[in-house]
């Protein structure tokens, strides 16, 4: 488990990182020191060979061998050098040698020798006459243009390879160590800033269906993982707003089923024990299909409007004559009215046809349901208006009627689900208090509003703006309801 956790890859990578970089640096300090110290020591061989040449041996090119010996040895006691020096002839062959390592010549190879023949001095190491290695210089020695003597000198390298060992020591002791304490403080690191997404995951998993309004802590400073924090909370609040929109569907529907299921299922209880003729049994199955239909209708609006508030409420958008959509409410309404004997009026308050965007089916649904509000709640005989009016941009229809209105109080309820201001008269008319609720979601769908203004005993106005443009309507995605209106 340990392994697979983001601490451990993040310590291990950062390790890794830290071995190569440590290793590199050192191997960067290891080569950059020791060139530096050959080239010294080079350049040492270089000017000792320059003054050999100049002072003792070039001046006296012809001289004979063995006063260039003498020469050379008398350079070397007074100049109290540490190196080690001789004298080949152009051919190579020695001549003598001053300071040898234990009686040992310095060797001249063959490259040194074809770059001595061109003339120009050569650096070699040897690793044979000495238990140290030697850097040895080849030098010619020339006059006028001419090879006359090769000039050899050295120096061991002991000091150079103490320097080199004491620094490999230093790198391969220091180094795993470094790397230990340093990986331990990445370790601690990464669980330091880790600390936060170990609290999160606990705060997340505590979060059940029981206490979806739970939140996780926000962190300061405000960073990445308080801004993941609140992302997830911003999700937990959404997930509670689906959660408790399906719990209050789920209650609503059970609660309102509740009332036609207990009827249906008394009326059959009773019309199976006593029913004596087949009339009685048909009246019982008529009942109950006005329970069933009582239902379905409910089931069916509480559907539109869940999905009204997912904002998955479909529409077809289209443009439309809302003057003929008027004066097919109004037959409608006639029609509709009749039984009570209301008179309908329809005022167009417009010079011209108005055309408006919109579902046309679900705008004629909603205001049938507030005209079938009103033909239901005034007293036979009244009077009830629709009105069509533009203001800038918008259009204003309004519902007026004379009937019974609305008690204040109930004013700002009216648009909530399976609200009735008569519970009781309300459901002897068939009514699913579901009707307003929609008529709402309608309109908000299209950009718009509906307010309400009522008197007790004197009636009720529904005022209603549409946007007249086709940019203010809000479509939504997926298909839902493209029935008919069938309650009220
Ligand atoms: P319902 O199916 O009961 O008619 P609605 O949602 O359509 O449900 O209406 C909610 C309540 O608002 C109704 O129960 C009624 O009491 C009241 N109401 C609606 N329209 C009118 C109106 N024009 N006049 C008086 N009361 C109304």
């Amino acid at each position: 488990m340990i392994l697979r956790s983001i601490r451990f890859r993040l310590t291990l990578w950062y390790a890794l990182t830290l071995a190569v970089v440590l290793t590199a640096s050192s191997l960067f300090w290891y080569i950059a020191l020791s060139s530096n110290m050959l080239s010294h020591i080079d350049e040492r061989l270089l000017d000792v060979a320059r003054v050999i040449e100049k002072e003792h041996l070039s001046a006296h090119a012809d001289i004979p061998n063995k006063q260039a010996c003498t020469d050379l040895d008398n350079y070397i006691i007074g100049h109290n050098w540490a190196g080690y020096a001789q004298v080949r002839n152009n051919l190579g062959n020695l001549i003598c040698t001053i300071n040898s390592i234990d009686g040992i010549p310095l060797p001249l190879s063959t490259s040194a020798l074809l770059q001595i023949t061109k003339k120009l001095p050569y650096y070699e190491i040897d690793y044979e006459i000495s238990t140290s290695a030697v850097r040895i210089l080849s030098y010619p020695i020339t006059t006028k243009d001419r090879l006359v003597r090769i000039l050899q000198v050295a120096e061991k390298l002991d000091s150079m390879e103490h320097t080199l060992s004491d620094l490999r020591f230093i790198f391969l002791m220091l180094s795993p160590f470094a790397l230990l304490t340093l990986t331990c403080c990445g370790w601690f690191l990464a669980n330091q800033a880790l600390a936060p997404v170990i609290q999160i995951t606990e705060s997340a998993r505590q979060i059940t269906a029981e206490n979806l309004n739970a939140r996780l802590p926000i962190h300061e400073p405000q960073d990445e993982l308080s801004s993941l924090s609140d992302t997830i909370n911003s999700m937990l609040a959404r997930l509670e707003e689906s959660f408790n929109r399906v719990m209050q569907f789920s209650a609503d529907a059970s609660h309102e089923l509740r009332t036609p299921l207990a009827i249906l299922k008394g009326e059959t209880e009773v019309s199976l024990r006593w029913a004596k003729s087949e009339e009685e049994l048909r009246q019982t199955l008529e009942s109950n299909l006005e329970e069933i239909n009582l239902m379905s209708r409910i089931l069916e609006d509480l559907l539109v409007l869940a999905k009204s508030e997912a904002k998955d409420l479909h529409l077809d958008i289209e443009e439309f004559s809302l003057s003929d959509l008027l004066q097919d409410i109004y037959i409608h309404a006639k029609t509709l009215a009749e039984p009570k004997q209301h008179l309908i009026h329809l005022r167009l308050q417009v010079d011209s046809e108005i055309h408006l965007w919109g579902d046309q089916i679900q705008l004629y649904r909603m205001l049938l349901n507030i005209i079938n509000n009103s033909i239901k709640y005034t007293r036979p005989g009244g009077i009830i208006e629709l009105s069509l009016q533009v203001e800038k941009n918008e259009v204003i229809i309004t519902v007026q009627d004379s009937g019974v209105g609305i008690p204040k109080e109930h004013l700002t309820h009216i648009f909530d689900r399976f609200y009735r201001v008569d519970a009781a008269r309300n459901r002897e008319d068939g009514g699913t208090g579901l009707g307003l609720s929609i008529v709402k979601a309608i309109i908000m769908a299209h950009g718009g509003t509906i307010d309400v203004a009522s008197v007790v005993g004197e009636g009720t106005t529904f005022t209603i703006t549409l946007p007249l443009n086709k940019q203010n309507v809000r479509p939504h995605n997926s298909p839902d309801i493209d029935k008919p209106p069938t309650n009220d």
